[in-house]
């Protein structure tokens, strides 16, 4: 008998219909002889829904409020689950995160998991019922307020229920089916990958491939904890996240023939649109500035991820600093750099919200030449302008245009001959 966490995505749950099709899908699971936990997120974009409401309310709403508002969704979804699972004559029961023992530290808006206590939920399998969560969400350990893990979070519940109950597999059930080479709904060319490494997955997740919540791949990679992405919309074999291509041992509920003999050079394309630039222009030349423009940043909570100092113009004294970070944190950053722009002496900040960042993975990067090439290549082809580039072992971003991101991605894509034959099916959701 295994254990398995599945967690159903809200496309997935997004009306009564689907919720009744999912509740066939879980109790046809049990009834196969596995035990089954369940994760659910908000139905359809219930939680894009939420945040609109509370931006008519007010411009900036607590945390604490803000995540109590939110959980609310994912609430709506485990009881709609568990009553449609009751009526199929297998008995459900659901839990919020604080229930099933989801503990958290109390950074509202972006609690990290620090202690999983599921003795609620052992109790219900013990007793031969299904165990319904709510994902995305648990208490704060110290102030005892409810908090939310960030958006797409749920997928972090799952694997992190299924790492302390000690399950063979954590299911993550979707709108597509499994992993592909580029967001299906952009790159319609697509492939889907049987298989992929934890590093593979966590860059591509960290490069905006939001299929899998990034904490989530870590938390998995962490604990070991085999994941199945497939789409709860048909019965297609997925793709698993793995820590080795070649360990079969992990794959369940799997054919495991076809022993893959040698990694593919690239894993996939990602893009993030959810980016925006900021540069800071006329930057003194002295040790110590971008320390201070960076530790400025950095008080304010938000994360940098690309960075480009331009050299000083000859004889100036003076320097360009850009960086990237979250678009929902430019504000925030703008106002912390002016607190210290009289200390640091700089002349001013430009910030730019039309950018794409698109990223190519792959674990064979580290020891095939040419990959560089062939990437800048593909992009200048399309006629595409790079505005910054970092890269990492396994990949290579670049920043574009946002009007620009469609074609980047689809010219790298074919450029490595990851185009499939057949367009990739997406079953469900808005993209939202
Ligand atoms: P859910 O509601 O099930 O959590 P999400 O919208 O969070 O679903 O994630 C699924 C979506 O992720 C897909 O519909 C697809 O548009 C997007 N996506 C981005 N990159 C990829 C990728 N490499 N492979 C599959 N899907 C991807
Ligand atoms: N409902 C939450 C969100 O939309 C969490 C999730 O879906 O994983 O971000
Ligand atoms: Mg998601």
């Amino acid at each position: 008998m295994s254990l398995i966490v599945a967690k159903f995505g809200g496309s997935s749950v997004a009306d009564a219909p689907s919720v009744l099709r999912v509740a066939k899908r879980v109790v046809e699971a049990k009834n196969a002889g596995n035990q089954i936990v369940v994760v659910v997120s908000a139905m359809g974009d219930t939680t894009d829904e939420l945040l609109d409401l509370a931006q008519q309310i007010s411009p900036n709403p607590p945390g604490r409020e803000l995540d109590m508002l939110l959980t609310s969704g994912e609430r709506i979804s485990m009881a709609v689950l568990a009553m449609a699972i009751n009526d199929l004559g297998v008995e459900a029961r659901s839990y919020t995160g604080s229930q099933a023992g989801l503990i958290t530290d109390s950074k509202h808006g972006r609690a990290r998991i620090i202690d999983v206590t599921p003795s609620r939920i052992l109790e219900a399998l013990n007793d031969g019922a299904i165990p319904i969560v709510a994902g995305f969400q648990g208490v704060a350990q110290d102030t005892k307020d409810i908090t939310t893990l960030g958006r797409g979070g749920s997928d972090t519940t799952a694997v992190a229920l299924a790492a302390a109950l000690d399950a063979d597999v954590c299911e993550i059930y979707t709108d597509v089916d499994g992993i592909f080479s580029a967001d299906p709904r952009i790159a319609p060319s697509a492939r889907q990958v049987p298989r992929i490494t934890y590093d593979e997955m966590m860059e591509l997740a960290a490069a905006g491939a939001k299929v899998l919540h990034l904490r989530c791949v870590e938390y998995a990679k962490r604990f070991d904890v085999p994941i199945h992405v497939r789409s709860s919309f048909s019965d297609k074999e997925g793709t698993f996240v793995i820590a080795d291509l070649e360990d079969q041992s992990k794959l369940v509920n799997l054919s495991k023939q076809g022993v893959i003999m040698e990694q593919p050079i690239i894993a996939g394309v990602a893009h993030d649109l959810g980016d925006a630039k900021i540069t800071v222009t006329g930057v003194p030349d002295r040790p110590g500035t971008a320390a201070a423009i960076f530790q400025a940043v950095a008080d304010a909570g938000i994360n940098m991820d690309m960075i480009v100092q331009n050299v000083s113009v000859h004889g100036s004294g003076q320097t360009d600093v850009t960086f990237t970070c979250p678009r929902d944190g430019v504000a925030h950053a703008e106002s912390a750099l002016r607190d210290v722009q009289g200390e640091i002496g700089f002349e001013d900040i430009l910030t730019d919200s039309n950018i794409a960042k698109i990223s190519l993975v792959g674990a064979g990067m580290r020891s095939h030449p040419g990959v560089s090439a062939n990437f800048f290549k593909a992009i200048a082809d399309a006629g595409v302008n790079v505005e910054m580039i970092s890269t990492s072992e396994i990949r290579i971003s670049v920043v574009t245009r946002a009007d620009d991101a469609k074609k980047t991605v689809e010219a790298v894509h074919t450029a490595f001959g990851l185009d499939a034959d057949g367009q990739a099916v997406v079953y469900g959701g808005t993209g939202r």
